[in-house]
């Protein structure tokens, strides 16, 4: 018995160790990946479902590692978070956003994803008129993703702070909706201008009679709150039409596109044309 044990913890230190050692070499590149311009913003289109066009362009990070490749945000976000690495490199995201998206030749607004750490940031409010004024791009134009997550446990807290960032002008959306503790109710309270229906939703369709429930409610509620709503994860035409028949006014997803580098931007404007 104690050759096998010995034999299975033999078996599984490696393993541990190995992966231990993989996540100290990601958070050590992550200090140095912004120096060495290792990050980018990648850029994928919100589409109108009743008027065609591109009515967004969300900023989403990449990270190209020298020697692993593209890392995915799902991996180097949550390092970031915990290092509070988040800090520096989402005040690089949005700037670089903005610088970006006031050079565009269309008058398309940017969306860029606030993480928790980023929303509790008391210097938020500041760094994003610093932005804007850095960037000369319309606050009208800049729109921001906060996940209910992100919101703070005082009501009171996140009502002012998304108070503030609404009066400088710029938009806010309530991201991955219906993954949190979901409430309309959120609505109600807080000054989002647009909600994004999370792609678990999106994937029960065609069928999903749950999904469709929560899609027809969610709009119901945008529709007389004046508040937008896009499906986020949209992968199929069947899964269009559902949306189109619910009511929901933009579609996000690789039916349209996935994330393209910025140089690719003016012919995926071209193929979606903007009316
Ligand atoms: P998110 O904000 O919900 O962004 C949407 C994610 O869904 C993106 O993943 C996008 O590539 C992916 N996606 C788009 N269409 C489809 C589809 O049709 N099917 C499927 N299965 N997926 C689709 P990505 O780029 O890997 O980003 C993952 C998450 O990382 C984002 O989720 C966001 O939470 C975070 N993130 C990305 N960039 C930033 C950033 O600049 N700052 C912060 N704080 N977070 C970021
Ligand atoms: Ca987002
Ligand atoms: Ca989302
Ligand atoms: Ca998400």
């Amino acid at each position: 018995a104690k050759a096998d044990g010995r034999a299975t913890f033999r078996f599984f230190e490696p393993a541990l160790d190995e992966q231990i050692r993989r996540d100290q070499a990601l958070r050590s590149g992550l200090r140095t990946a912004l120096e060495r311009e290792e990050l980018d913003l990648h850029f994928q289109p919100l589409v109108g479902i009743s008027q065609p066009g591109v009515t967004c362009l969300e900023a989403l990070l990449r990270w190209r590692h020298p020697l692993r490749g593209m890392v995915p945000p799902s991996e180097f976000i949550p390092a970031a978070e915990e290092s509070g690495l988040i800090t520096r490199i989402g005040a690089w995201a949005l700037r670089t956003a903005c610088h970006e998206a006031a050079r565009w030749p269309w008058p398309i607004p940017v969306a860029v994803n606030l993480s928790p750490m980023q929303f509790r940031n008391p210097g938020l409010v500041q760094m994003v008129a610093n932005a804007l004024a850095e960037s000369g791009l319309a606050p009208e134009r800049l729109e921001l993703e906060i996940t209910e997550s992100a919101l703070l446990q005082d009501d009171q807290a996140s009502l002012s702070i998304l108070r503030e960032l609404g009066g400088l002008g710029v938009r806010l959306a309530l991201d991955d909706f219906g993954t949190g503790f979901s409430s309309l109710g959120y609505l109600l309270r807080f000054p989002f201008h647009k909600i994004k229906i999370d792609r678990s939703f999106v994937a029960g369709l065609p069928e999903g009679r749950e999904s469709k429930a929560v899609i027809r409610a969610v709009v119901s509620m945008g529709r007389s709150l004046g508040i937008a709503v896009t499906a986020e994860g949209v992968e199929t035409a069947e899964q269009l039409a559902v949306l189109r028949l619910l009511g929901c006014d933009d579609a996000q997803g690789y039916l349209f596109s996935c994330p393209l580098p910025a140089a690719s931007l003016a012919s995926l404007i071209g193929r979606l044309h903007r009316p």
